[in-house]
């Protein structure tokens, strides 16, 4: 399969530098350590799917060039994840048409009441995000020719998604992920999970915990991603064991 991924945003909720922050990490001049809100583009036969639209969605969509959005699927609600959506209408513009999206009822609900003036269906003169709404629950679906597979995660009280789609897994927001989804990751080239920092938080993981969860899953290769700014890019990297790396914005797995 031909699948090509860029990492949009490896970083935490609030991004990191974080506002206000001065530590070691936020200062630090290793473009590695600068991580937008959590995303990825995937380029699959010519199409251009990204999963979720942060609020950083716009300048990570100039800035990996993305010239055309064929569809979006949503991991949950959360603002992290969200609230870039308005930025789709260049892209409904160039295309003429609406985007599909894919996305479970309850990250919708919160979507539309978010974004209640793109579904309200009033008569307006200026233009609102145009979409394709696909509901999905914990079973397989196509997008575009290529299988997702949600994974569902555990996050604090919630049960989000995670995705699996052919040999990549992209489990961006999870504190457990249960027995029966690992059983979901046998196989995997590439596996991205929440490392958030070191210390433990009641909604993510940690670098420890997922160093833990890639031994048992043992997929090729490991990134790590929704990182804060306790997490400095060079030495975190140099103490992971062999085959998990940090993942940082911009990079590009084949
Ligand atoms: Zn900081
Ligand atoms: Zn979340
Ligand atoms: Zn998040």
């Amino acid at each position: 399969m031909d699948l090509k991924i860029t990492v949009l945003g490896s970083g935490t909720s609030s991004g990191v530098p974080t506002i206000g922050c001065t530590c070691e990490v936020c200062r630090s001049t290793d473009p590695r350590d600068t991580r937008l809100r959590p995303s990825i583009l995937i380029r699959h036969l010519d199409h251009n799917i990204v999963i979720d639209t942060t609020p950083d969605f716009r300048a990570q969509v100039l800035r990996a060039g993305i010239r055309r959005l064929d569809a979006i699927v949503y991991t949950h609600g959360h603002a992290d994840h969200i609230l870039g959506l308005d930025d789709v209408r260049p892209f409904n513009y160039h295309q003429g048409g609406p985007i599909p999206i894919y996305v479970s009822r309850p990250a919708f609900a919160i979507i539309e009441r978010v974004f209640e003036y793109v579904f309200d269906n009033r008569e307006r003169k200026t233009h609102v995000p145009r979409l394709d709404v696909n509901l999905i629950d914990d079973a397989p679906f196509d997008v575009l020719g290529l299988q997702f597979q949600p994974i569902p995660l555990t996050h604090g009280k919630d049960t989000i998604f995670g995705f699996r789609f052919g040999n990549v897994a992209y489990l961006t927001d999870h504190s457990e992920i249960p027995e029966s989804s690992l059983d979901r990751l046998h196989g995997l080239d590439v596996l991205f999970l929440d490392a958030l920092r070191h210390r433990p938080h009641p909604t993510h993981s940690t670098v420890e915990a997922s160093i833990e969860i890639a031994r048992r899953v043992q997929p090729k290769r490991t990134y790590f991603t929704h990182m804060c700014h306790d997490v400095g890019h060079a030495a975190t990297e140099a103490s992971l064991p062999p085959g998990i790396f940090l993942a940082y914005d911009g990079l590009e797995i084949e």
